[in-house]
């Protein structure tokens, strides 16, 4: 630094009448390319480390500079990216890496609990998708049985199908379900009404044709609550129980007719579909 002003003082001729008030005056114009000169801030710290390790050296009595540089981590740091970084110790290299495994490892021990929680989740998961899975197999099962419910709340069985009376030109084509003039007749289950209206020993008969194509003959009633053509739910009230047409007291009369074909025992029908009368 000292050269540069001293070189500068040289270069200069207008001091050949030194006046102390001028050459102040002079010099600090004088300044602003002498700091545009100057090399830029890094390089700047990079020299001031090289000279402050340089009288490191020289306090310790080293005959070599640079070798008292590759031994001070303070003048590593200072030098920072200049060639010399690159002789820098092993050790602190060794350190860099032990610590990043040391990392890893935590990294993976903190990975493998998360890996072990998503699969005690996914274990859960897939517990309770078998579970919905089976529920709905269930489900499934039932409406491929085509459950029944029963046409009436409450009743008493007056006459089994098969029976043979005086009552009937053969034997009994259905079951008698005995119950008081008024009470709801409920659909067994969902299907179309394909038949409603007075059919002579029958009286007043509602016919419901079930998803599965079987018949039920709903006979007696004293009303009727459906059409022909309704869609009717399991449980949904079609009519209501009555003695129309061949009957001694209020009753229903109840076939089923799979297939619309011939009348099969309603009781032993209710006990396959999963009712007990
Ligand atoms: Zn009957």
């Amino acid at each position: 630094m000292g050269n540069h002003r001293a070189h500068r003082g040289s270069a200069r001729d207008h001091s050949a009448t030194p006046v102390a008030g001028r050459r102040k005056a002079d010099r600090k114009p004088a300044r602003h390319p002498l700091l545009r000169a100057l090399p830029s801030g890094p390089i700047v710290a990079g020299v001031a480390a090289l000279a402050i390790s340089a009288g490191g050296a020289i306090n310790a009595a080293d005959a070599d500079p640079v070798g008292s540089l590759t031994t001070q981590p303070g003048a590593m740091a200072a030098v920072g990216s200049t060639g010399l970084a690159n002789v820098a110790p092993l050790r602190s290299r060794q350190a860099i890496v032990s610590r990043d495994s040391r990392r890893d490892a935590l990294a993976d021990a903190a990975n493998e609990k998360l890996v072990a929680q998503a699969e005690a989740q996914a274990e859960q998961q897939h517990a309770a998708l078998q579970q919905f899975a089976k529920a709905a197999e269930k489900q499934a099962a039932k409406i491929k049985e085509n459950q029944w419910v029963l046409p009436l709340a409450s009743y008493r069985i007056s006459a089994p199908f098969g029976d043979s009376s005086y009552l009937w030109s053969s034997v009994h084509t259905g079951l008698d379900m005995s119950a008081p003039s008024g009470t709801t007749i409920s659909s067994v289950a969902n299907g179309v009404v394909t038949e409603m209206g007075y059919d002579g020993s029958y009286g007043n008969k509602t016919v419901v044709t079930l998803d599965d194509g079987t018949e039920i003959w709903y006979c007696h009633q004293t009303s009727f609550l459906v059409s022909t053509g309704d869609v009717v739910r399991g449980g949904e009230a079609i009519g209501t129980v009555g003695s129309t047409g061949n009957s001694t007291g209020p009753h229903l009369h109840i076939e089923v007719r799979p297939g619309a074909g011939d009348p099969v025992d309603p009781f032993t029908a209710f006990l396959e579909h999963g009712i007990t009368p």
